[in-house]
């Protein structure tokens, strides 16, 4: 992925491919022309129909910290970066495969990407398709919307694009027992075949059920241009030798398992040579944990299970993430990202993990009690509750230093209320804040806990104001607001 932070515009253009791609990107689309209608021609019209499009079909389970981002200082512009590519292995001479069961991408087709296979990649093949769907910029995030969208997708012919260096292939091995049927393969048989391949298999029915795993964005691209316009094989491993298609080689060792340690609370996974950034996260995490428990003595209880906390070597470090099924939390190494800015530092973790952690506390909360559900509460409340454990852990006068770019967010809320929010993280912010400091946590504390059938009931039922009063009130506290 290119270098986002090295030059504005390509951030500008960076983030909106980022979120098309990941958090909004998993809206299928039963038309070529709903895809346009979504994400649009132009990447800022297209980011925001996108947007909004993605808060109404998105997987509410899913969870990314889309920012606290705000354009590091500390980085100067320059040029725009090439897209590098990572270095692969060597491919050995094979020879053309001639099989009698060959396919080329045909029929209706449903694309399930990993981190790293984007929109790059998605657009060249719509402009081929009739029906195309689009699930991913994570396989967690594909994890989440199998549920939602597996009709379509099981139905189709399905592709997996798999980049290897944005995601580990461990993350495979969960994939989800009653889907399994658009996952017909193994880790370890497809750890076993050397870089770059595609894998297809048929089904009895007819559907294919393709995998292609390669390093990098544009060798899985080369993968799909050769699907469009010649035969390949159906469950040979093959790959792609000066543009013809040769048998893949077997026996590589270009995937490793990654690392654990743990304790009693949380389990941190890394890949080899990111011992210190797990040690980090876990010491983190449990004084995280020390603070929330202050405010949220069951913090640990309700969660209910140990912590994953997955650390990976590549990837953008503005993006977090959280499964809530799989009670794990996602980062970018904290070395890694370091490197990139120095606005990346112990704090940004320690925020970030207070918040991560806080969506998952929330989802479990609400189904323990019974009621609304997390899934159901507005966005900014979801964002600013977890936002809110993040103020926690800093306190107000670190979290106002480092976050003093949700400040202007205040202003846009005094003018349009509610519908004023253009960001959902700094404006959730302003609003927990509003009610720490209005009613206190006992309340923020009972409307979580709350058996009302819907949020605004328990915010009316704990507040004694409807949302219309709670608005008002919300825009005269922060026009009184000062630090
Ligand atoms: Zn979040």
């Amino acid at each position: 992925m290119m270098n986002k932070r090295k030059w504005y515009p390509i951030l500008v253009i960076g983030l909106a491919l980022l979120l098309v791609s990941s958090v909004i990107g998993c809206a299928p689309s039963d038309t070529k022309e709903d895809i346009y209608a979504a994400f649009g021609e132009g990447y800022t019209a297209g980011f925001e129909a996108g947007y909004e499009k993605g808060l109404r079909d998105a997987p509410r389970n899913e969870e990314r910290t889309q920012p606290p981002i705000e354009p590091p200082t500390d980085t100067q512009p320059t040029e725009p970066p090439t897209d590098t590519q990572p270095i692969e292995p060597p491919i050995l001479p094979g020879i053309t495969v001639i099989e009698n069961d060959t396919w080329t991408l045909s029929g209706k087709l449903y694309l399930l990407a990993s981190e790293g296979a984007g929109y790059k990649i998605y657009q060249p093949v719509i402009d081929a398709y009739d029906y195309v769907g689009y699930l991913g910029g994570s396989i967690d995030y594909i994890y989440q919307g199998l549920p939602i969208y597996w009709h379509e997708i099981r139905t189709s012919n399905t592709l997996i694009l798999f980049n290897a260096t944005s995601e580990n292939l461990s993350v495979l091995g969960s994939w989800p027992g009653q889907y399994k049927e658009v996952f017909p393969f193994t880790v370890n048989e497809l750890s076993n075949i050397n870089l770059p391949f595609a894998l297809l298999k048929r089904q009895d029915d007819g559907t294919i059920r393709a995998i292609i795993i390669a390093n990098s964005e544009s060798k899985i691209f080369e993968f799909i241009s050769i699907m469009k316009n010649k035969q390949v094989p159906v469950n040979i491993p093959w790959s792609l030798l000066n543009g013809e298609i040769v048998a893949s080689q077997t026996g590589g060792d270009w995937y490793k398992e990654p690392e654990v340690i743990a304790d009693a609370n949380f389990s941190v996974q890394y890949p080899e040579g990111y011992e210190t950034d797990a040690s980090n996260m876990l010491a983190w995490a449990n004084q995280v944990v020390s603070k929330l428990q202050k405010s949220f003595p069951d913090f640990l209880d309700v969660i209910g299970s140990r912590i994953i906390i997955v650390i990976k070597d590549t990837g953008d470090p503005a993006y977090a993430f959280a499964d809530i099924g799989r009670t794990s939390i996602q980062f970018v190494a904290p070395s890694v990202a370091l490197k990139e800015s120095s606005y990346f530092d112990t704090d940004w973790y320690i925020g970030n993990i207070a918040h991560e952690l806080g969506h998952i506390y929330l989802d479990r909360i609400r189904n323990l009690a019974g009621g609304y559900l997390r899934s159901d509460v507005p966005r900014w409340f979801d964002e600013g509750f977890c936002e809110y454990l993040r103020l926690l852990v800093h306190g107000e006068q670190r979290f106002d230093e480092k976050y003093s770019w949700y400040a202007p967010e205040r202003n846009k809320i005094i003018a349009n209320g509610f519908s004023g929010i253009s960001n959902v993280y700094a404006g959730g912010a302003w609003v927990l804040r509003f009610m720490d400091s209005k009613f206190g946590i006992n309340i923020i504390k009972a409307i979580i806990t709350s058996k009302q059938a819907t949020f605004w009931a328990a915010v009316t039922e704990q507040t004694n104001l409807t949302p219309a009063q709670f608005e008002e009130q919300l825009k005269e506290w922060l026009k009184g607001w000062a630090p």
